[in-house]
């Protein structure tokens, strides 16, 4: 050891301390990890630190908490330092917006409920919460709900959910439907200074103008007329797609978004919220500005693709002479042999590829909470690329290795058996296995009373020749005498040696399901049937007590999330 013996005494009281007040009692395993950390050639000397640790883990456990704190003042100051570096090296990114100002931000979440929340949404609505903290301003739930075909009650409720668990809160929210009147009444006057027209061209002639720059006939209408014409949409007098109300902008602008772009369309369906109140449906880039600008937002913070877009939004609000508020763009986050659209996810769950919007393949929030994703990791993701504007893929893996990080110290250490194959052991008698729960965190152990059968995994039972020695874990050795098509028969055996295999009880086991999911498509985008595949075997009747949604490590075999517990089927999170 490489300190003194009275420094090696303080430096495990100061951490023990800590770990009391942090746990409300101070564990030995955890104040192992602080030493090591601080210096790791104390892991050549690990019996006399560990006789140290107890004897001031006891001492400390015996402390009330007034004692405690008061002896820990001394290294509060210290403690509190580390923890700001930490803060401040952990965020590697800068997160502001040009010209903001403290106590003058209001941003918005702007999610159209046509479909479930998605990890892409991650990004902007961490970012805006990051952003609304640093200048002590607002952040307000904008639902964008002018679309009446996709739009449903049953998205807008995962949205809330989905926020919920995600840890964000809103300070107010709003509807883009419930401004319909009031979108309407700029419509109107967007007609009266002549900056808007009622076009009933045919979809394809309007495409194709478009595309050439060439204006139609209705774009030199009076005011009048479209007054008129925007009248009889809005009274019902016009069929579904048989006009629309078109900004009249310039048909040859070079970014093509400007080319008198749609206003409103006629659509006759039920909306979910505002039922048959409208027909006339206004565009999110109609819409977007005027409910920004009315409701006080300063900062739009959006990804990257919507840019061509912003000279649009700006457009709308000087024609109608509001106020602007500042947009900010980022690259969006997206990961990569995956799918978010919702119009494509919606395919696969129509073919039957895919179970649902919670199908463990999918990177939606329900999918990523029912495999065992962390809240934590999924944040550290959407704030892991900062808010720089260069494009990028990212694997799974990498939220995946974030999560593990996270449920490591955590998750309980378990066995389980894939492909079970018997072992029968000659020698007869009781033996008792008291395992732990984990290997440096103090979280209990489960206990077994063993006989002479078990079952160990297909891939060790074939690894296994007759005479090999093998150690069933933290219990005992044995030495494989034969092998046949129905078991392994084994003999105890004295050995450090040989190689160590998880088991389970011959009695006290529970059969278990295992969804293995991999990433939905292939790198053509196409789908990958075999995506999604089922691991049987058995675990250790320990499950029958876990939580549903707790994740667990299977040892050698990986995290699993328990994820019915009456079918006793879990789901793979990662290796
Ligand atoms: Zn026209």
């Amino acid at each position: 050891m490489s300190l003194e013996n009275d420094e090696i005494k303080k430096l495990v009281r100061k951490f023990a301390l800590k770990n009391a007040l942090d746990h409300g009692k101070a564990i030995e395993g955890a104040v192992v990890s602080r030493m090591i950390f601080v210096d790791p050639s104390f892991k050549a000397n690990m019996k006399a630190l560990s006789e140290v640790i107890r004897e001031q883990v006891d001492e400390v456990n015996r402390l009330d908490r007034a004692s405690l704190e008061k002896e820990f003042a001394q290294y509060a100051g210290e403690f509190k330092a580390a923890e700001e570096k930490k803060a401040e090296t952990s965020s590697k990114h800068d997160f502001s917006v040009d010209g903001a100002e403290k106590g003058n931000f209001v941003t918005r979440f702007p999610p159209e409920p046509g479909g479930y929340m998605h990890i892409g949404h991650t990004k902007a609505v961490f970012i805006e919460d990051v952003l609304r903290k640093k200048y002590d301003g607002k952040l307000v739930l904008y639902f964008d709900d002018t679309n009446p075909d996709n739009e449903r009650q049953e998205f807008v409720d995962s949205f809330h959910e989905d926020l919920d668990w995600l840890g964000i809160t809103f300070d107010r929210e709003y509807y883009a439907s419930d401004h319909m009147q009031l979108i309407y009444e700029h419509a109107k006057r967007a007609i009266g200074l002549g900056k808007a027209y009622v076009c009933t061209c045919r979809r394809e002639t309007i495409g194709k103008n478009r595309l050439e720059g060439t204006a139609c006939e209705h774009k030199a209408q009076s005011a009048e007329k479209n007054a008129e014409l925007w009248q009889m949409m809005l009274d019902g007098k016009l069929g579904d797609n048989e006009a629309i109300l078109r900004l009249n902008s310039d048909i040859k602008a070079v970014n093509t978004t400007m080319r008198d772009p749609t206003l409103f369309r006629i659509k006759r369906a039920k909306h979910y919220r505002q039922q048959e109140k409208y027909i006339v449906w206004p565009t999110y880039d109609f819409s977007a500005p005027i409910i920004d600008s009315v409701e006080g937002v300063t900062d739009v913070l959006r990804s990257k693709e919507y840019e061509m877009r912003d000279e649009l939004y700006f457009a709308v609000l000087d024609i109608l002479g509001l106020r602007k508020p500042r947009i900010t763009s980022f690259a969006r986050l997206d990961i990569s042999n995956n799918v978010t659209s919702k119009r494509k996810v919606r395919a696969l769950i129509a073919e039957n590829k895919i179970g649902g919007w919670d199908d463990p393949r999918l990177v939606t929030i329900r999918a990523l909470r029912r495999r065992g994703i962390t809240v934590e990791a999924i944040r550290e993701l959407a704030l892991s690329t900062g808010m720089g504007k260069a494009e990028s893929s990212i694997s799974i893996d990498v939220l995946l290795n974030m999560n593990r990080r996270i449920i490591d110290p955590v998750a309980k250490h378990l066995f389980f058996v894939s492909g079970p194959v018997k072992v029968v052991i000659s020698d007869e008698g009781e033996r008792d296995a008291k395992l732990r729960l984990h290997p440096v965190k103090d979280i209990g152990f489960r206990t077994y009373e063993t006989w002479d059968e078990f079952y160990i995994s297909r891939e060790d039972a074939d690894a296994l020749e007759v005479g090999d020695t093998a150690r069933l874990k933290d219990l005992m050795a044995i030495k494989i005498v034969s092998k046949d098509e129905k078991a392994v028969h084994a003999k105890i055996f004295q050995s450090q040696e040989g190689r160590i295999v998880q088991w389970v009880s011959g009695r006290d086991y529970v059969e278990c399901t295992v969804l293995v999911p991999g990433t939905p498509l292939d790198d053509k985008e196409n789908f990958r049937e075999d995506s999604l595949k089922t691991v049987d075997g058995y675990a250790e009747d320990y499950v029958e007590k876990l939580e549903e949604h707790e994740t667990v490590q299977f040892e050698r075999f990986g995290y699993c999330t328990l994820d019915d517990k009456e079918a006793m089927r879990f789901v793979f999170v990662s290796k």
